[in-house]
């Protein structure tokens, strides 16, 4: 035992800078502990290794030096002088938050944990349990509960490639094709993963460049090549599933799909070291099933997190998660994530949400069903990757003795959709009466200490956990009986762990000891003895206690065994329950908020009669009621809608809200409005505001154009395009032509059912030349000498913008707003001087300018208008001016007037 304790010398403290220099390794002088270290991080150099001594988590050389720095601890040493090895530590039992902190900062463990009893023979064998990875978190403390956490593997071969989706914590599986990398990129953003594999030559392709550049958080891994190879990857995913082909799960004829998916699962298996038995079932992904969303839109529609602060809350699902259980939170992301295209089902999950939003008493009956059922998917899949423990037993047991109640519900509905997810609730009640004859009601965390499994459930186990408990009623009667004969009434029966039992006596009282006592150790303050009785006792004791927990933890295991032997009828389970809570959710929002049930066809119509913005009408303050408003597009007559009207209207919230009422629709919820009628969109594209995207490279201007391009691609005559300003970023006549030549190409050649908002009031024309582009604008009325903002789209343009009423209201200073004025005034007269330059900067009206219509009326007048030569006469010092500079200054005059 004596290499297994490391002198720990500090050599500095983790602080920026240039880390410390790693010795080489002089591996003639290493100790056999640091030769097995070295062994071990040999097999995984890409993970920090987390190695077991003792109380702590070791880490060496180059990983001590980089984990110290990311977890702020302090970087020691390991010996001295030429075999000084950095090392660094943290305690075994606070590792969880450590592991966080390294996964976190995009990096591996490897957890790395002693696998026999220490003291037996030589060093302690040690082995990789598993290695957390940012895409293979398990620890539920760890995870957010309604939220999946998808590893992605990407299979780059031809233009795009495969994608696969797998969340180890769930056991979802999904996997899929698409045609081009932008497609594919936006698919690895929509899963929200943190993690892609790739395959080694891969990692090396410029096309990854564009996706890392996008999603700066997202730690890339490279994996061997051959679980990529599409054969290899196919057979092993047939056994994994033990199926002859992949074609029952649509993976047929997709080689990049499954080269994907072979890869994920064998990462997953490899890393975990398991069966991965709850991983039951793979789904084709397909792009073409679902309403397409790219990153931009899903971001400006903040769906599930706001764009701001990345929270959920102020998010459309922070809004309309009402769900009893996680399973129903990351259930309902996902169906806001990836709206429906098939008509029917859309229509079968708005017929359950219709059915439970009439009645308050169905919807609060099915919530106190669901609320009593723990997260399924995440115990099924702790518990067959191995890392489960008895409370995890006790809660799926509590949990699945409820499923009948929940099924007898469900039964009771009307709708196909609520109906039918009764039949994977009834087939788990085996597992159930088993786990909760088997599972203490409050079991330990802890395999170790005993007490997960109920009295009555092994008659072994009964025996031996009476003879330890009876052992302290024996031991009593021992001390009590010792006592007695020989009259020592301190006389104590105690136990270590060098010693086991004995019995202590004081110093005072050495001379009443019977000859029967074998003396064993003396002590400063008595001696200690053992007895025939005591070493026959403590023999029975704790061989019985050994059992005991041997039994325990194989009892524990069977019936973990069981969970996996279940795992799909478990997995079908969760997966019901899940769809009923998302339904639950949606229906209480429709009820609480008084959404009505849009009608979902494959008309070319989009009409939305008083529609409201689900998010916005939520967070007015101060008594403003959120104004209702139509909006009607189709293909025939009004296909571009151009909505002009002032700064801090409303024109961006009716564009929103136009398209999350689409999008919410097609996800199978009610909305807000008195009336809507979605003919059915295929894909929905919004490009709104302006921001700059520093890390991937490109100006505002830039991402604007980029998108726009996207759109113009992409968009298809079945799709929603929403446009909120084009080409603001650069010169007004760029800018304006730009905007004119997309709204007409949208008009001409894509036909998409269009928004376009805009502050170029020269669109309004194009109304006159294109038959299917209407104007709208929203209506502002002015009252006592203040513009009152109506929120009210009616038809026509406008042909102001207030902006710099606006900008006043935001507290630009005077000076600036002053000046705005006067600038505005030359514009509006005439955009560009005698020369053909703009006329910005010069002021040539000689009269002040029509004020623009203020939104308060204006306290002070007007300044002059701003004149050169004024000021320069201002400035003039006439009493420093000889003669000549008079002259000099005069001709100056006239040449700033000319
Ligand atoms: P800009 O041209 O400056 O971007 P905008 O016309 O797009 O402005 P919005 O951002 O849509 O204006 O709206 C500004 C604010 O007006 C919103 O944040 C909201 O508080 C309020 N608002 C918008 N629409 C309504 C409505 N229909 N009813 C009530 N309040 C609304």
């Amino acid at each position: 035992m004596a290499i297994e304790v490391e002198q720990r010398q500090q050599v500095e403290p983790a602080q920026d800078g240039p880390p410390p220099e790693v010795p080489e390794r002089n591996i003639a002088s290493l100790t056999p502990m640091m030769r097995q270290y070295l062994e071990t991080k040999a097999q995984h150099p890409d993970a920090i290794l987390f190695f077991r001594l003792g109380d702590f988590y070791e880490m060496f050389f180059e990983d001590a030096v980089k984990a110290s720095a990311i977890l702020q601890i302090t970087l020691t040493a390991r010996s001295k002088g030429d075999d000084r090895v950095p090392m660094c530590g943290v305690p075994f039992h606070a590792a969880k938050g450590y592991v966080a902190k390294l996964v976190e900062a995009g990096l591996k463990v490897a957890i790395c944990d002693q696998v026999e009893e220490p003291g037996k023979t030589g060093i302690v064998r040690r082995e990789v349990m598993r290695v957390v990875t940012p895409g293979m978190v398990l620890d539920e403390d760890l995870l957010d509960a309604r939220s999946n956490n998808f590893l992605c593997a990407l299979s780059l071969s031809g233009s795009g490639g495969g994608i696969s989706l797998l969340d180890a914590s769930t056991g979802e599986f999904y996997a899929g094709e698409l045609s081009d990398d932008a497609a594919l990129f936006d698919e690895v953003a929509r899963s929200g993963a943190r993690e892609v594999l790739v395959s080694q030559s891969d990692s090396l392709s410029e096309r990854l460049s564009t996706l890392t550049r996008a999603l700066p958080q997202l730690a890339v891994n490279p994996f061997n090549d051959e679980a990529f190879e599409s054969g290899r990857a196919e057979a092993f995913l047939r056994t994994h599933f033990g199926t002859r082909t992949l074609e029952g799960f649509g993976l047929g004829a997709l080689p990049r799909a499954v080269s994907a998916a072979g890869a994920a699962l064998r990462y997953l298996k490899e890393t975990q070291r398991s069966t991965a038995a709850h991983v039951d079932r793979i789904a084709l992904h397909s792009a073409s099933s679902c309403l397409a969303l790219d990153e931009s839109t899903r971001t400006n529609l903040e769906l599930l997190r706001t764009s701001r602060d990345g929270k959920r809350r102020g998010s459309l699902l922070g809004l309309l998660d009402k769900s009893a259980t996680a399973m129903g939170g990351r259930r309902l992301a996902r169906w806001l994530s990836y709206p429906l295209l098939d008509l029917g089902e859309i229509n079968r999950r708005l017929d359950a949400v219709g059915e439970l939003a009439e009645s308050a008493v169905a919807r609060e009956e099915l919530a106190a069903h669901l609320k009593e059922i723990a997260d399924l998917e995440r115990l099924t899949a702790r518990l067959t990757l191995g890392q489960g423990n008895g409370r995890d037993l006790r809660a799926l047991a509590s949990s699945l003795l409820k499923l009948p109640q929940l099924a007898r519900r469900l039964a009771g509905c009307q709708s196909a959709l609520l109906k039918s997810l009764q039949g994977p609730l009834e087939s788990l009640q085996d597992l159930a009466a088993l786990l909760d004859r088997a599972v203490a009601l409050e079991p330990p965390l802890s395999l170790k200490e005993g007490g997960i499994l109920r009295e009555g459930y092994d008659a072994e186990l009964d025996r031996l956990v009476a003879i330890a408990t009876k052992g302290k009623d024996f031991l009593l009667e021992l001390e009590a009986k010792e006592r007695e004969r020989t009259g020592i009434g301190s006389l104590k029966v105690r136990y270590n762990r060098v010693f086991g039992y004995y019995l202590e006596v004081t110093k005072a009282n050495l001379h009443l000891v019977p000859k029967d006592y074998v003396r064993k150790q003396t002590t400063a303050g008595g001696e200690r003895f053992v007895t025939e009785a005591l070493k026959q006792f403590e023999e029975q004791v704790l061989t019985a206690e050994e059992r005991r927990y041997a039994l325990e933890q194989s009892l524990f295991e069977g019936l973990r065994q069981k969970v996996v032997e279940k795992a799909n009828p478990l997995r079908s389970a969760a997966d019901a329950v899940a769809a009923a809570d998302a339904l639950l959710a949606l229906a209480r929002s429709a009820a609480d908020y008084g959404y009505v049930r849009p009608v979902v066809d494959d008309s070319e119509v989009l009409e939305i009669v008083d529609g409201r913005h689900p998010v916005v009408e939520r967070l007015l303050t101060g008594g403003e009621a959120f104004v209702p408003n139509d909006v009607r597009l189709d293909r025939a007559e009004q296909q571009v809608l151009v909505i002009t009207g002032p700064n801090m209207a409303g024109k961006s919230t009716v564009m929103r809200q136009v398209a999350l009422i689409a999008l919410m629709a097609q996800a199978g919820s009610f909305v807000p409005a008195r009336r809507a009628h979605i003919g059915r969109v295929d894909r929905i594209f919004t490009r709104v505001g302006a921001a700059d995207n520093l890390s991937r490279g490109q100006s505002t201007f830039m991402v604007e154009m980029t998108e726009t391009a996207n759109i113009l691609h992409n968009a298809t005559a079945r799709s929603l395009v929403v446009l909120d300003e084009i080409g603001r970023g650069t010169s007004t006549f760029d800018g304006l032509s730009i905007a004119w030549a997309v709204a007409e190409h949208l008009h001409d050649q894509v036909g998409a059912r269009t928004l376009f908002a805009t502050h170029y009031h020269e669109l309004v024309d194009l109304s006159r030349e294109k038959a299917r582009v209407k104007n709208a604008t929203i209506a502002v009325k002015e009252l006592q000498g203040r513009v009152v903002f109506l929120r009210k789209l009616v038809s026509g343009g406008a042909s102001r913008s207030y902006g710099i009423e606006v900008a006043r209201l935001a507290g630009l200073p005077a000076e600036v707003l002053g000046r705005a004025r006067q600038i505005l005034a030359n514009l509006e007269k005439a955009e560009l001087d005698e020369a053909g330059r703009p006329s910005l900067s010069r002021s040539k009206r000689r009269e002040p300018p029509a004020a623009q219509l203020g939104l308060f009326a204006a306290k002070e007048p007007p300044p002059p208008p701003y004149s050169p030569a004024l000021e320069s006469l201002r400035a003039c010092d006439l009493d420093q001016l000889t003669p000549l500079a008079a002259l000099n200054f005069l001709a100056d005059l006239k040449a700033k007037l000319k």
